[in-house]
């Protein structure tokens, strides 16, 4: 979008209706973990409020949410400093913009003068994401991403978790490494705990992803350890000493250490690959282990995701391409149900 002339007062007032409700809605999703709105709503008022900075940059701020991570961190939590910063993804609604955007990375990267684009393509969880602090193969601490800079601490919920080693296995552990990742409740776990909880008489959890985070942030761990919650890694932040040179090569050590890693993962060397893969997963996303809302593309090779680096919300060597919503189906079966 080209930017236009000074925004009028109506375009003021739309846009910073916009903000608020973002704001709003991102309290309820994140602090509360009890959505106001479905994602796809969602994504359609972040989306109108990225244009209307595309074509007024002068309302951008550094408060503005398209600036920010979305996530605070709660006073039931003791505040954590991530010793990298996390970061949320950009994400892409068509097969038209994903294949614009994989076109211009390539360009970038050939520019760089690095090697052939490999893309690291990845299943996007619809989850809670973890950043795991180990020292020496020891887990010392847990935490949300919060605002990206502070999480919550939410050690002792974690070790509830048996997937998690609290002590990797094997040797050469780098002094500090950050494992960051998403913690989840499996689909079919999911529906017999909710089966569970109605024989109980008590209310069903809304959705996977709302669960695993309300799981996650409760304030007693034992609580905690009564949810069925897994967690696949996709992520590396401070890595103080941890071998690799491409992060799907750093998954293979951290799946040797005992870590979590996702089956689903594979690396490609075109585009042509990478909608191959949307086409396969887009036909059974709902026979995976795991609840997905899209696929995840990333630059496999570390020195170039390096070189090309993050906006202040987003790693700019990674995008998120989202599944079109399914509501329409849904309601239809919920009818289908209910009759
Ligand atoms: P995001 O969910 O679009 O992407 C970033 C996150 O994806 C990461 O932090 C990580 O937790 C997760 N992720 C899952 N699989 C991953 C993988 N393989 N690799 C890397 N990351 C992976 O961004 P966000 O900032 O967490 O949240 C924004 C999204 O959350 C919106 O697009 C919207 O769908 C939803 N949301 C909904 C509401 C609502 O009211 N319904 C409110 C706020 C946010």
């Amino acid at each position: 979008l080209e930017p236009e002339a000074i925004p009028s007062e109506s375009v003021r007032d739309e846009y910073q209706n916009l903000a608020d409700l973002v704001r709003k809605y991102r309290f309820a999703y994140y602090q509360e973990d009890e959505p106001l709105v479905s994602d796809a709503e969602f994504d359609t008022l972040f989306r109108r409020l990225e244009e209307l900075e595309a074509l007024h940059p002068e309302l951008v701020s550094n408060d503005s949410p398209t600036q920010e991570v979305g996530g605070e961190v709660s006073a039931a939590f003791a505040a954590v400093e991530h010793l990298q910063r996390m970061y949320s993804l950009e994400d892409v609604f068509s097969l038209e913009e994903l294949e614009a955007w994989i076109t211009k990375a390539e360009a970038g990267i050939a520019k760089l003068g690095s090697p052939t684009a490999a893309w690291l393509t990845e299943l996007k969880i619809d989850g809670l994401a973890v950043n795991l602090l180990y020292r020496d193969g020891r887990l010392v601490r847990a935490a949300t991403r919060g605002d990206g800079t502070t999480g919550e601490d939410i050690t002792h919920n974690v070790l509830t978790i048996k997937e998690i080693p609290q002590q990797l296995n094997g040797s050469g552990f780098p002094a500090e490494m950050e494992i960051r990742g998403e913690v989840f409740i499996p689909s079919k776990a999911f529906a017999e705990f909710n089966e569970a909880l109605i024989e109980a008489g008590k209310a069903p959890l809304a959705n996977p992803r709302n669960a695993a985070a309300g799981s996650l942030r409760q304030k007693d761990p034992a609580e905690t350890a009564k949810r069925p919650l897994k967690m696949f890694v996709h992520g590396i932040g401070a890595r103080n000493g941890l071998p690799g040179a491409s992060q799907s090569e750093t998954y293979k050590q951290l799946a040797e250490w005992g870590l979590p890693v996702s089956p689903y993962f594979e690396v490609l060397g075109s585009l042509a690959e990478v909608l191959e893969f949307i086409a396969k997963y887009g036909d059974k996303r709902h026979s995976l282990l795991h609840e997905i809302d899209g696929i995840v593309v990333k630059v496999d090779d570390f020195a170039t995701q390096r070189a090309l680096g993050f906006t202040t919300r987003v790693p700019r060597w990674a995008v998120a391409y989202k599944y079109p919503p399914e509501e329409v189906h849904t309601k239809l079966l919920d009818i289908a149900v209910n009759v």
